[in-house]
């Protein structure tokens, strides 16, 4: 028995973006990396097609996470990815979207780190930024919003001090987009109208942005959740609220979603 008296050297986890859904929309780092993991650690929200090109002889491992049906705790991920970097060089850690935008991204890196572990980032473009990008809304726009403001509406807004303030938004961002917010719409709705947001302000959500099953709906603070509730639109969307989801109607045509070699790169 043999006994190394240096350190083990273990291998690196790389915390990687992998974007709203579109592969186009993968960054060449990202793309590099997911062709020479060893393993690729990956959450509910990393599209089929991305999953596709991970290299066929590298293990692939669902912690997918989905409202309801969790199917892996935070903590047991992170041991799971230090295990990994114990008995692996290039370990991938996929995640929809950006790593650090609502992907728990810090508290894995944390924990990495803490464990001894090496680690690094790789952005993914958010879907904050890319859904509304392919239904034709830009975030910003000289014209109609000078800021944007991302935020969850996971926790509940009224319950007993939230975290998130949503009348100091009402107030001070003029667009809002909301990540994980289709379930707490109407309380979110009635936070903002409180707080003395018009009730004719422009609301976009979009479901499954970027991906080939993209889906729009188009209201205002008043009718969105009714509209909601009659065309059972279901999560995962974002909301985008704010004076340019009046451009849909004129960008929506023109986006990526309606381009012809949108379906060549999807497939
Ligand atoms: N890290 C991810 C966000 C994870 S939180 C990112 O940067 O995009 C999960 C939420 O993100 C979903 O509930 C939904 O609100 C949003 N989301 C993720 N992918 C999406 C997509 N393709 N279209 C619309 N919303 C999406």
């Amino acid at each position: 028995m043999s006994h190394s008296l240096t350190q083990p050297a273990f291998g690196k986890v790389y915390l990687v973006g992998a974007g709203p859904g579109d592969p186009g929309l993968l960054t060449l780092k990202a793309k590099g990396l997911l062709e020479h993991a060893d393993v690729v650690i990956h959450d509910a929200l990393v599209s089929p097609p991305i999953l596709g090109m991970i290299c066929e002889h590298t293990r692939i491992i669902d912690a997918g996470k989905r409202r309801g049906r969790h199917s892996m705790a935070q903590e047991d991920i992170t041991q799971l990815l230090i295990e990994q970097a114990k008995a692996n060089a290039v370990v991938v850690r996929l995640k929809g979207g950006d790593p650090f935008v609502f992907g728990r991204g810090g508290e894995e890196m944390m924990g990495l780190l803490e464990a001894g572990i090496d680690v690094e980032v790789v952005p993914g473009i958010t879907a904050g930024i890319a859904a509304s990008a392919y239904a034709g809304i830009p975030v910003t726009h000289r014209d109609y919003s000078s800021s944007v403001t991302f935020v969850t509406g996971h926790e509940a807004a009224g319950k007993y001090r939230p975290q998130v303030n949503w009348s100091a938004l009402a107030q001070g961002s003029e667009t809002i987009v909301i990540y994980m917010g289709v379930h707490n719409l109407v309380n979110i709705v009635s936070e903002l109208m409180a707080a003395g947001m018009g009730p004719d302000t422009p609301v976009a959500l979009v479901r499954w942005g970027t991906r080939p099953e993209q889906e729009e709906l188009i209201g205002t603070l008043t009718n969105i959740v009714r509209q909601v509730e009659e065309t059972q639109f279901q999560a995962p969307a974002i909301a985008i609220i704010g004076r340019v989801v009046n451009l849909y109607e004129v960008l929506a045509p023109v986006s990526p979603m309606h381009s012809p070699h949108w379906s060549a790169v999807q497939a």
